[in-house]
């Protein structure tokens, strides 16, 4: 197997290579084949005044899977995003990321380093097209330099054009092509949320955190995003780790899922192990559903 060269794992479109075509995964190159570990929480402590928001939360995230985290209401899911993604300090707790500590590290180090939680790339600029939201994603573009357009416009024009091509292949993947030239602010919800997908894709990510990429979506585009997450997971390693309710959604894409309760980490396991798990009935569907399936059963 071909590693990929740091430019092409930085811009792999640079190498001319489709979406669809790459021989591996960029994010395959970016660890030894022995090293399957991606992410790594060591006991995370985090509260808000007398709120423990996050106690004592601890999980490894393996690279190529699409890891489901649930539970119930205040069980701590997005306080516990908020600080892997560098927007929370930690009260005291780890973060590994690749085997190195990124334990605080501010959101634009993480996004340097692959590590992405969606609204770290901004919401869409409404009055921007579809294939402009996603253009402007690439950092330190040559043609935001003055200096540059002037002394190399051809190597302006250049860049602007494979960064357009990728554009071009995200939409196709997306099948966001008949609102590629639409502009921002006319999608419907479930469309913001491909496009955010497609944001996504443009920064390269090594690991992506969505939360509740399934809320206010309908069904049909639901499956569509799940269908590009699970491609993108399959065909291009992409790495997920995903807070959702929706539990359909969670058992057709996620292996492992894990379960949060009153800020720890309560149950790991397939979606239907998970499912079935007394602990989780009791904490997460609450004691009544338990009962209540106790006495249908
Ligand atoms: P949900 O599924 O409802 O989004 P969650 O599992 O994501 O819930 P968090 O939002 O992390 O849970 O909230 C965990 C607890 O921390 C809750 O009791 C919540 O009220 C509290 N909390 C979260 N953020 C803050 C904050 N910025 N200030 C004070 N308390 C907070």
């Amino acid at each position: 197997m071909r590693f990929w060269s740091t430019a092409e794992r930085i811009r792999p479109w640079a190498s001319g290579k489709s979406l669809g075509k790459r021989p591996g995964s960029n994010r395959a190159a970016f660890f030894s084949p022995a090293e399957t570990l991606l992410l790594e929480i060591h006991n995370i402590y985090k509260h808000f005044g007398g709120i423990h928001a996050v106690e004592d939360a601890s999980f490894t995230i393996e690279q190529g899977s699409i890891t489901g985290l649930i539970g119930p209401n205040g069980a701590g899911k997005t306080t516990l995003f908020n600080v892997i993604a560098g927007l929370y300090p930690a009260d005291s707790g780890r973060v590994l990321f690749g085997g190195q500590d990124i334990t605080g590290f501010a959101p634009h180090d993480l996004f340097a380093k692959g590590v992405l939680r969606t609204f770290q790339i901004a919401h869409e600029f409404s009055s921007l097209s579809v294939r402009e939201n996603l253009m402007v994603v690439p950092g330190r573009q040559l043609g935001e330099r003055l200096l540059d357009t002037w002394l190399r416009p051809a190597r302006v024009k250049a860049e602007e054009i494979t960064i357009g091509q990728r554009a071009d292949e995200v939409i196709d993947f997306l099948q966001l092509n008949p609102v590629a030239t639409e502009l921002a602010g006319n999608l419907s919800g479930g469309q913001k949320k491909l496009l955010e997908l497609g944001r996504t894709m443009m920064a390269e990510p090594k690991i992506v955190f969505l939360d509740e990429v399934g809320a206010g979506v309908n069904r049909t585009l639901l499956r569509t995003i799940g269908d590009s997450i699970l491609r993108l997971n399959r065909e291009q390693g992409y790495t997920f780790c995903m807070i959702e309710h929706d539990m359909d959604f969670i058992s057709r894409l996620c292996d492992p899922v894990i379960v949060m309760a009153s800020g720890s980490v309560l149950a790991k396991g397939t979606a239907q192990e998970v499912m079935n798990n007394e602990a989780v009935i009791e904490a997460y569907l609450g004691t009544g559903r338990k009962h209540a399936r106790e006495r249908v059963t």
